[in-house]
């Protein structure tokens, strides 16, 4: 296998591949997508809305909201040591307490954990009007784009030309492009051993 970067930005890679397989090239673009593991709100416990949202449609809209965290410092629920209770090294909650006139954004959203934050502060979530409250406490948890489109880490796809596959990954997740396919790759390396490990 002969890689080379053909480009390199905040965002998105591309990338050639020479000598694999339709089939290998599938995998990787699959596992990118669907199996890097990211970082999303999953639970919103609303104290207050008064805001024109309903909170199912708040809770759904802040679960888009990219999140920037460190991968080795967060687990997934079933694997921590707190066996899904959930606790520091699993959760990361957000914070909001805003009072309209007010438009809300990503921004706003304060963080309990100083390495996580959202990836951007400029997202509008929603507008408040005079006097209207906006209080809760959301809860982000790993998970993968498998399980749901919120945890998806990237868009990727491949073209084919010239005996060669030329990747493009660009990221939608808190993770740069060189995170998700450095991931992506060790999660097809450890599927491997394990195969091995059966034969
Ligand atoms: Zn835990």
């Amino acid at each position: 296998m002969k890689i080379k970067i053909l480009s390199k930005g905040k965002e998105e890679i591309k990338f050639e591949v020479d000598k694999i397989n339709p089939a290998f090239a599938n995998a990787l673009r699959r596992t990118m997508i669907m199996e890097v593991p990211t970082l999303a709100i999953e639970e919103v416990d609303f104290r207050a809305n008064d805001s024109p949202m309903f909170d199912e449609v708040l809770a759904h809209r802040l679960g888009l909201i990219p999140v920037k965290f460190k991968p080795k410092m967060l687990k997934k629920m079933a694997d921590c040591s707190c066996e899904g209770e959930g606790c520091i090294n699993c959760q990361v909650v957000f914070v909001l307490d805003k009072t309209g006139p007010a438009i809300i954004y990503s921004g706003d959203l304060k963080s309990t954990n100083p390495d996580v934050e959202p990836l951007y502060d400029n997202i509008p979530i929603v507008k408040l009007g005079e006097k209207q409250r906006l209080i809760f406490e959301a809860t982000a948890i790993i998970g993968t784009g498998k399980e749901h489109v919120k945890w998806k880490a990237a868009n990727a796809f491949y073209t084919y030309k010239d005996d060669k596959f030329v990747f493009t990954v660009e990221t939608i997740s808190g993770l740069s492009p060189k995170e998700i396919i450095t991931k992506a790759t060790e999660i097809m390396e450890e599927k491997s051993k394990e195969l091995t490990k059966l034969l």
